[in-house]
C-alpha cells in the first residue's frame, strides 16, 4: 500500500482533508464514520469539514493558481503529471479498486473496471491538454486578432457516491489539464478514494495546493463550497434538486457551472433488432452499479410485435439476477445507504400499489450479510408512461418496460421525460438509426449498444433536467477554460 493514509484503513483510523499537500483534519474536529454497504459496518472516519475548512481550501487553491506554477507551466508539463497520475492509478490499481468496493459496497469487478476508466481519463487528458488551442480571425485591416484558452482559475468539483474514482477523474483530468486548481467535495458516503487520488497526485508531481479534497455533508462543505467567492467555476454530479441548489448559491458570485443531473434514459427496440444481441445489453445497463448510475438504462420501450418475447426473456434474466456483498463479485452489490434503499423500496411499492405488474424480482445471496443494504432487482411492464416510476430517477436496479407501436410513438416517448442524458436505439434498418437518433432528445445516442459509464472520449452530458455543459472527450477542455480575446493594432 505504501502509503499512511491508505495503511489507515486496515488499522480502522482516520482519513484526513488533504489542503495545500497536507493532510489535516476538520478545524471543529469533528468526524463521520464511514461505513461499508456491504454489512453496514463503520471502517474508517473522514473529517466534518465546514466553511471555514472550506475557506483554507479554496486559499490554498487560489494562491496555487495565482502565484504557483501550475497554471504558467507549459501544458505539456501539466500533461506529464497527468501521465505520471495515470501510471500511479494503474500501479496502486488492486488497492484503489479494493478500496472504493468497500466503501461503495460495488463487486470488485466493477471497482476494477472503474480504476481502468480513470486510468484512461488520466492518460486521455494527460496528452489532451498540449493539443487544444486559439485561433487567429481576420479582422480589420491593421489588426491581428486571435483568441487563447485560459483556464477558469479555481474550480470546485462536487462529486456523488456512484462512481467517485471515475467522475473525480473526468472533472480532474479536464480541469488540471487546462491549468485550473481544484478544490474536490466527495460525497460523505465515498470520499476515500478521492483522497487517495490527491495524495497520488502530489507523488505525480502535481504541486502542493493544486488539488485539495475536503470531506464532509453536502449541507455543509458543499453549500460552503459552491457559494465560496474564491471560486471561479462549480462542477457538479448528482441530483437536479441539488443541483438547483448549487446553481443558485454560485449565482450569488456569477460563477459558471457544469450540471450533469441524471437522467431516465431510453433503449428503443425495434421488431427488426438483434434480440439476442440486445438482452444482455438492456439488462446490464439496469444492473450496472446496482442502477446507481446517471446514465442508466431505465426504460426499455418495445415495438408490440416483440414485447411479449423481449418481457418473457428479460423476466427470466431478471429472476437469476443476485444482489451479495462486494467480495462475492455477483450481479449487483449493496445500495450506498439505508435511505437510497429506503427510496428505492418506495418507488417498488408505490408501483406494486397502482397496479403495474412485477415480472420478475432477483434475490439477495442467502449469505449476504443482514446488516448490508441489498434490495432485489425489480422488473416492470407494461408501465404507464405518466406513473413515477417512468418519470423518476430512482437510481436502484428497478427496470421499467413500455410498449409502443411505430416510429413516431416510440420518439415520442423516449422524449417523454424531463430529463434528456443517454439514449439507445436497437434497429438493423439504417435509414431508422440516423431518424430516431436526431429525434431523440439526449446527449448521447448509442445504436445497437448502450453505454452505461466509459466511454473517455465521448462528449457526455444532459439536456433538459438532465442538467448543462459537457464533460468527457475534448469537449471537457472547453468546459474547463474561458476564451481570451486579444487584439493587437500594428497598423
Ligand atoms: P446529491 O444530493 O445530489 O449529492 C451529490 C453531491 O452533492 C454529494 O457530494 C453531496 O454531499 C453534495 N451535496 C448535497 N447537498 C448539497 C448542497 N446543498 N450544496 C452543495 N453540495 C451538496 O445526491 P444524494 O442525496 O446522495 O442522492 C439522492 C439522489 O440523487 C439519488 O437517489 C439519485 O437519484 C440522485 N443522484 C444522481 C447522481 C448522478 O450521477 N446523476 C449521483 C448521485 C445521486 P453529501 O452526499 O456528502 O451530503
Ligand atoms: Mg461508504
Amino acid at each position: 500500500m505504501g502509503s499512511h493514509l491508505s495503511t489507515t484503513v486496515a488499522e480502522g483510523l482516520a482519513f484526513m482533508n488533504l489542503i495545500d499537500g497536507k493532510p489535516v483534519d476538520a478545524l471543529s474536529g469533528a468526524r463521520i464514520d464511514v461505513a461499508c454497504p456491504s454489512d453496514g459496518k463503520v471502517f474508517a472516519s473522514i473529517p466534518a469539514s465546514g466553511a471555514a475548512d472550506v475557506d483554507r481550501a479554496v486559499k490554498a487553491a487560489r494562491r496555487a493558481f495565482d502565484s504557483g506554477p501550475w497554471s504558467r507551466m507549459p501544458a505539456v508539463e501539466r500533461g506529464r503529471c497527468l501521465t505520471r497520475l495515470f501510471q500511479l492509478v494503474e500501479k496502486h490499481g488492486d488497492e484503489l479498486a479494493a478500496l472504493e468496493s468497500r466503501d461503495t459496497g460495488k463487486p470488485v469487478r466493477q471497482g476494477r473496471a472503474d480504476v481502468t476508466a480513470t486510468m484512461r481519463y488520466y492518460e486521455f487528458y494527460g496528452g489532451a491538454g498540449d493539443k487544444i488551442h486559439g485561433d487567429t480571425i481576420p479582422f480589420l485591416p491593421g489588426y491581428t486578432a486571435l483568441t487563447l484558452r485560459e483556464p477558469h482559475g479555481v474550480v470546485a468539483g462536487i462529486i456523488p457516491w456512484n462512481y467517485p474514482l471515475q467522475i473525480l477523474a473526468r472533472v480532474a483530468g479536464a480541469a488540471l489539464a487546462m491549468g485550473n486548481t481544484l478544490v474536490v467535495k466527495p460525497a460523505e458516503d465515498a470520499s476515500l478514494s478521492a483522497i487517495r487520488i490527491a495524495e497520488l497526485a502530489l507523488e505525480a508531481g502535481i504541486p502542493e495546493g493544486v488539488f485539495n479534497v475536503i470531506t464532509g455533508y453536502g449541507r455543509d462543505a458543499g453549500a460552503a463550497l459552491s457559494a465560496h467567492p474564491g471560486v471561479d467555476y462549480v462542477t457538479f454530479t448528482g441530483s437536479p434538486m441539488t443541483g438547483t441548489a448549487i446553481q443558485q448559491a454560485a449565482a450569488v458570485n456569477n460563477r459558471g457551472v457544469t450540471m450533469e443531473l441524471g437522467g431516465k434514459s431510453p433503449q428503443i427496440v425495434f421488431a427488426d433488432a438483434d434480440i439476442e444481441a440486445a438482452l444482455p445489453v438492456l439488462v446490464n445497463a439496469i444492473i450496472q452499479n446496482g442502477g446507481q448510475t446517471c446514465s442508466a438504462g431505465s426504460r426499455i420501450l418495445i415495438e408490440k410485435p416483440v414485447y411479449e418475447q423481449i418481457a418473457t426473456a428479460l423476466a427470466e434474466r431478471f429472476s437469476k439476477l443476485t444482489a451479495g456483498p462486494h467480495e462475492a463479485d455477483l450481479d449487483l452489490g449493496a445500495l450506498i445507504n439505508p435511505k437510497q434503499k429506503e427510496r428505492v423500496a418506495g418507488f417498488v411499492a408505490a408501483a406494486e400499489e397502482a397496479g403495474i405488474p412485477v415480472l420478475a424480482r432477483g434475490q439477495v445471496a442467502a449469505d449476504a450479510p443482514a446488516g448490508g443494504w441489498y434490495f432485489a432487482p425489480a422488473l416492470f411492464g407494461a408501465v404507464d408512461p405518466k406513473a413515477a416510476l417512468a418519470q423518476e430517477e430512482v437510481f436502484g436496479p428497478v427496470l421499467s418496460l413500455f410498449p409502443f407501436e411505430g416510429e413516431e410513438q416510440a420518439v415520442a416517448l423516449a422524449n417523454d421525460t424531463e430529463f434528456g442524458l443517454v439514449a439507445s436505439v436497437w434497429t438493423r434498418d439504417g435509414a431508422r438509426q440516423h431518424r430516431v437518433a436526431k429525434r431523440v432528445r439526449a446527449g448521447q445516442v448509442f445504436v445497437n449498444g448502450y453505454g452505461a459509464g466509459g466511454g473517455i472520449e465521448l462528449p457526455f452530458g444532459g439536456f433538459k433536467k438532465s442538467g448543462h455543459g459537457r464533460e468527457k472527450g475534448f469537449e471537457a477542455l472547453y468546459d474547463m477554460s474561458a476564451t481570451k480575446t486579444i487584439v493587437f493594432n500594428h497598423g
